[in-house]
């Protein structure tokens, strides 16, 4: 049974974590929790802005999107703005890896003495590449909060091209990271299937969900907690060697297996009801940006659900080998690489040798000596061509302020774009609302001590029934000169609850789901998600000695309600020409505006937003 908030530790102030960071302790008549120490490396406890340390609710943290919904919910309108008197040759909107690479890329095609400025809405550069920094509890620890890993393999020459600038070498960062998503960890991968979603609290180990898994091991299949009718059709879909389409060539196979939801191919053809597809749902949760029932029979297998024994594959399913190139903040260190490019005084003499642990001072970046300058906490809210150049308003500390420049490039989400330009052909501003990107959610949870973890032997845990899909423990990766990575550092841990907001159910389209999620995940509050980690801690960990009440030092939710780019999908989406998909048409030059970021290849991944950003400067010649 779930213990009550008080047991949980719930009734320790949360905020005052937040207050912790950049506010000296004794002034606020405050003592830390009894073992816990700020490092003594910690920018914001020493008083400078330091947005990496910050807790609570991080990613699209309180304050950051008001000015946006203003314009996109409510129809404010930004027309007149004070002017700063600032002209560049160049402002970027958004300062996600997309808008760092296009000022890397205009300088390059326009020069180096180039003017730039970037405008970011969040208190933070590299938008979902996010990094979450804690020193509570001894030396710094490192999480993402967003962005993952480098897709190498997807990588174009241009990708590539950017990342031999930044001096990133995948072999090298390969040879640092011990870390395979915890699936090489002792006695992981791990399910929990608990008791408040499924009939009893049970922990299989060396179990997930996955084909290599779940096939042929009708044992822990038969474990799962279910009535006896799903849990005896779920043995038996485990061990279903067939083959239902044996006329059919492959081409014919694809095409149905794309025209069909997983779901209904699980009900027709292996007799699954839908107390056994719940189990299944959630697994997609964080890789994808919706839930299996969302996904045809194709897409859900391609992500290593299991299917392919009823098309004459067998029972054997192939090792997982994911590509995976990561810093411990993920392509946080990435972003870092790119903003030290580009104003060399914010962490003088950093490389990909030193940048993940490298201090950056923040101070550094909206100099107005700088070349280049990033200013955040300045949302965009109106972009304007005007004679020779473009005018663009943003609203900052609760003023409208206007820039000039020869050029802009907008960098951030399509769909905001209307509002911002709404002269903008309407066929492109429709094309542009066709990306609605899907919401998702990294909660790092700082614990004083791995003991526990150790002792309980699971480097990755997956959750059928939870908010967060999985968790895991964020170790074995020494990159970017974060010697404290390595697997066995004593002290304190991150785990990272990865996962999004179950759409809800009922007669509505994907996108309506993903929007409907959204605003779930922006109506809860921090307690809210903050129990949520507690009570799965307590219950998984603490039988091997966790007290949740004193061993939680820190929890920082990364809400990120526009998460990855939305992409096309088998039952969602009409097939286009050739030139008319949307983001194609969403993302055409508007005069003196050139318009980047991920969703402009409909792709969620760093080397799209990279790819983009190229694009939009070249287009930026003929402006
Ligand atoms: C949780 C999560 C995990 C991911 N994991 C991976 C991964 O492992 N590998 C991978 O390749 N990709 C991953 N992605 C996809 C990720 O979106 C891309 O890799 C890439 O970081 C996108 O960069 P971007 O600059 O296009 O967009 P963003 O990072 O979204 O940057 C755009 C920025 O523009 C800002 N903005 C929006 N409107 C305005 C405005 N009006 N004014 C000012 N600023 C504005 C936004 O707030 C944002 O900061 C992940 C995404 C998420 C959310």
């Amino acid at each position: 049974m779930s213990k009550s908030d008080r047991e949980l530790g719930m009734g320790r102030d949360i905020s005052r974590r937040d207050f912790i960071q950049g506010t000296s302790l004794a002034s606020l008549g405050l003592t830390l929790p009894a073992g816990v120490a700020l490092g003594q490396g910690d920018p914001a406890a020493q008083g400078r802005y330091y947005p990496p340390t910050r807790t609570g609710l991080r990613g699209s943290h309180p304050g950051s999107f008001d000015a946006a919904h203003a314009i996109a919910r409510e129809g404010l309108s930004f027309e007149s703005a004070e002017p700063t008197g600032e002209h560049y040759d160049l402002v970027v909107v958004g300062g996600g890896l997309s808008g760092l690479a296009t000022a890397l890329y205009y300088q390059d095609l326009f020069g180096k003495n180039t003017r730039i400025l970037i405008l970011e809405n969040h208190d933070d550069f590299g938008g979902h590449a996010k990094r979450n920094e804690f020193h509570q509890g001894g030396a710094m620890r490192l999480a993402l909060g967003g962005v993952h890993n480098l897709e190498y393999t997807s990588f174009s020459p241009n990708a590539q091209a950017m990342m031999d600038r930044l001096g990133i070498d995948f072999e090298a960062i390969k040879a640092q990271t011990g870390f395979y998503y915890g699936e090489e960890g002792r006695g992981s991968p791990c399910t929990w299937f608990d008791a408040e979603h499924f009939r009893e609290d049970v922990l299989l180990r060396d179990f997930s969900l996955a084909a290599r898994d779940f096939l042929n091991n009708p044992e822990q299949v038969g474990r799962i907690p279910v009535s006896d009718q799903a849990r005896d059709r779920l043995v038996r879909f485990s061990t279903l060697d067939t083959h239902i389409w044996p006329q059919l060539e492959w081409e014919q196979i694809e095409a149905r297996l794309r025209a069909i939801s997983y779901f209904d191919f699980l009900r027709e053809h292996a007799g699954l009801d839908d107390e056994c597809l719940d189990v299944f749902n959630n697994f997609s949760h964080g890789v994808e940006g919706w839930s299996v029932v969302n996904m045809s029979a194709y897409e859900a297998m391609d992500i290593g659900l299991p299917g392919w024994n009823l098309l004459g594959q067998g029972l054997e399913s192939e090792e997982w080998d994911y590509p995976m190139v990561m810093f411990p903040d993920g392509n946080a260190s990435v972003a870092r690489l790119m903003v030290q490019q580009l104003i060399p005084t914010v962490s003088p003499g950093t490389t990909v040798e030193n940048v993940s642990v490298a201090d950056f001072d923040y101070e550094q970046l909206d100099r107005s000596k700088n070349q280049v300058r990033i200013r955040l906490n300045a949302t965009a809210v109106r972009v304007k061509n005007i004679t020779d150049g473009v005018q663009v308003n943003y609203w900052q500390d609760g003023r409208v302020l206007a820039v000039q420049a020869r050029h802009a490039v907008l960098a951030c989400y399509h769909s905001i774009i209307p509002h911002l330009c709404p002269e903008m052909p309407a066929a492109q501003k429709e094309a542009q609302q066709y990306q609605v990107k899907c919401p998702l959610l990294l909660t790092n949870v700082l614990l004083r001590d791995q003991a526990p973890l150790k002792r309980a032997g699971i480097s990755v845990l997956r959750c059928p029934g939870r908010l967060h899909s999985r968790v895991l423990i964020w170790q074995g990766n020494t990159a970017g000169g974060y010697a404290d990575g390595a697997w066995d550092t004593p002290g304190a841990v991150n785990l990272t609850f990865w996962g999004m907001i179950k759409e809800p159910p009922g007669e509505l389209t994907l996108k309506e789901r993903l929007r409907a999620s959204r605003y779930q995940m922006l109506g809860m509050e921090l307690a809210d998600y903050e129990r949520e980690v507690r009570q799965v801690l307590d219950q998984v960990w603490g039988p091997h000695g966790l007290d949740v009440k004193e061993d939680v030092l820190a929890v920082s939710v990364n809400r990120w309600p526009h998460g990855y780019s939305y992409y096309y999908t088998d039952l969602w989406d009409p097939d286009f020409e050739a030139g008319q998909y949307p983001h194609e048409v969403a993302s055409q030059r508007f005069g003196n505006i050139a318009i980047a970021n991920a969703d402009a290849l409909a792709d969620a991944y760093t080397h799209a937003a990279i790819d983009v950003a190229a694009r939009a400067v070249k287009e930026l010649r003929s402006a």
